[in-house]
């Protein structure tokens, strides 16, 4: 099982259409039809949207986003076109809402990958290769890749994992062309912001991009670069052949599989609410990142 513990409801803003509400962001339609993305404090791990926030967490990540699209514009484009709030919009909105131009969205989560672990360590074990692409021989758990490798996934429902494919696969899903841009694109973003990170002492070890297109414009879109789409790891602490520290869920992870919780994994099950300790814990971490990564205070 899984999905959400307590599905949340929309908001009602006058001049506004509630579209879709994903595990962290609510998505709406104003009336010049552009996409107003909301994010929220809801947390998911192990597939589900718990059912305990994290304070100030949907702002930490909107500002952090803000923050990367402005050093990656040169890059490519990206879709935040305001970060006015929309009249009527409820108080609690400030801060973690973004206007956006609305994409027509391509079904890939662009995944870069510096570093082995994860579900990219997964394959690597079986067959010697990430997304069916052939690595080195003694890659261990956090090893860094020769090179940095573009390991797309298809895109799940609220629920479901995503699924690596190959690059031959999304190849033949959005074409050639389009699959190599996705590509390109997704390695020069990752180099940037890895080296962005290095410099204030964080391995970014993966992240996932999503892009749109508007017209024939590839536009980087959704959150980028955050803890939730990235893997953040202390470079002080890091010591491949073992799982790495990271600035995410890990103190939500570590208790809910802890005998604390008192909730199995494989059961079908939802989760428990999460103690003080865990969300205060977990809400430390994402503003550590936050002033890591910016060099700011968070206020
Ligand atoms: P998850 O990403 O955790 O799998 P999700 O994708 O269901 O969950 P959220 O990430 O919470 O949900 O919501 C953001 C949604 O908005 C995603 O479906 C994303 O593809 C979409 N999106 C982001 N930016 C744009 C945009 N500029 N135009 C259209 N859709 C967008
Ligand atoms: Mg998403």
């Amino acid at each position: 099982m899984s999905g959400f513990v307590e599905k949340p409801q929309p908001v009602q803003v006058p001049g506004l259409v509630h579209l879709h509400t994903g595990k962290v962001r609510d998505l709406y339609r104003n009336e010049a039809g552009d996409l107003v993305m909301v994010a929220s404090d809801r947390i998911s791990a192990y597939d589900w949207v718990l059912p305990t926030e994290i304070p100030d967490k949907g702002r930490v990540l909107t500002r952090l986003s803000l923050w990367w699209f402005d050093r990656l514009k040169d890059l490519v484009p990206h879709h935040v076109l305001s970060t006015e709030l929309p009249e009527g919009a409820p108080a609690s909105w400030e801060g973690r809402t973004l206007v956006c131009r609305s994409l027509r969205m391509v079904p890939v989560e662009c995944v870069a990958r510096g570093y082995l672990t994860g579900s990219g360590l997964a394959e690597y074990e079986q067959s010697r290769t990430v997304c069916g692409l052939a690595l080195p021989e003694g890659l261990a758990d956090g090893s860094e890749l020769p090179a940095p490798i573009f390991t797309p996934a298809t895109k799940a429902a609220v629920g479901d994992h995503d699924e690596n494919v190959s690059y031959e696969e999304v190849a033949r899903q959005v074409g050639a062309e389009t699959a190599a841009l996705l590509r390109r694109t997704t390695i020069d973003v990752y180099a940037r912001a890895r080296d962005i990170a290095r410099d204030r002492g964080i391995i970014l070890a993966d992240t996932k991009f999503e892009f749109g297109f508007d017209g024939d414009t590839l536009v980087l879109a959704d959150e980028v670069l955050t803890p939730d789409s990235s893997r953040f790891w202390p470079a002080d602490a890091w010591e491949p052949g073992h799982p790495q520290p990271s600035y995410d869920k890990q103190f939500v992870r570590d208790w809910l599989t802890s005998p604390a919780s008192g909730w199995d994994r494989r059961s079908e099950e939802p989760p428990p609410a999460l103690p003080e300790e865990v969300v205060a814990a977990t809400r430390a971490k994402y503003l550590e990142a936050y002033e890591l990564l910016t060099g700011t205070a968070w206020s």
